[in-house]
């Protein structure tokens, strides 16, 4: 069955997300816009996913836990994981593997971990728009092993993006997806880059309510779960 999805948003715990991005506004708005299917991808953090998919969970909403990678190179991978506690697992890990420089809320804005009630639990006291020391090359197996997918974010942007920062999404970092915005023009990214076979994935990369976009693209799952989600791009990868 086809399911409406939007697979890169931000919550209030991206210090650009803003503070009405919280777990109980994305998933109302997301009922409202038409979707079937969310993922929560802060940068280099998985801390809202469990309040996101429980607020889900009630609301009829399927959420798939994420991460927004910031790798070695200072390049975007949307990461999808199968439940939280694989979404968790690989958080601590990214954290490992980052530089600890503390957040500036007054420059780079807060970093809230909330919970299901909305309710700030706690600041993420390390900035989370670090490169973390993950290469895009081993990106993708790191994030396989932890039991997720990931592929290179807004392909068609030109800054943190595997094009911009490589010149084009490489053999090594093409396993047969990439992320491209709602604004993206599809044909001339064909001409530009070497996407032959390649599926992109549309997502609105929000950090505003009002960006998150009205039901545009499907993809086919034989259930609603976060699992069926991973096994959908782990099946099809090359
Ligand atoms: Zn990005
Ligand atoms: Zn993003």
């Amino acid at each position: 069955m086809k399911y409406y999805y939007d697979f890169h948003l931000h919550s209030c715990l991206s210090p650009c997300g803003d503070e009405d991005m919280t777990p109980n506004n994305i998933v109302g708005m997301a009922k409202l816009l038409g979707l079937d299917v969310i993922a929560l991808t802060d940068h280099n953090s998985c801390a809202n996913c469990e309040a996101i998919t429980a607020v889900g969970k009630e609301a009829g909403l399927c959420v798939v836990p994420g991460m927004e990678l910031s790798t070695s190179e200072d390049i975007h991978m949307v990461c999808l994981f199968p439940d939280v506690e694989k979404a968790m697992v690989f958080s601590h890990y990214v954290r490992e593997h980052t530089t600890s420089i503390p957040n500036r809320p007054d420059i780079y804005g807060r970093q809230c971990i909330m919970n299901r009630e909305d309710e700030v639990l706690a600041q993420e006291e390390n900035l989370l728009l670090m490169a973390s020391n993950i290469s895009i090359e081993s990106a993708y197996e790191t994030v396989r092993e932890f039991g997720g997918f990931a592929y290179p974010a807004h392909i068609d942007r030109d800054s943190y993006s595997v094009t911009a920062v490589l010149g084009d999404l490489t053999p090594e970092c093409n396993h047969g997806f990439a992320g491209i915005s709602y604004d993206a023009d599809v044909e001339k990214l064909k001409k530009l880059y070497t996407l032959d076979g390649v599926e992109l994935i549309q997502s609105s990369d929000a950090h505003y309510l009002e960006n998150m976009k009205e039901a545009l693209n499907t993809i086919d799952l034989p259930e609603l779960t976060p699992q069926a989600v991973v096994n959908y791009f782990a099946r099809r990868a090359k």
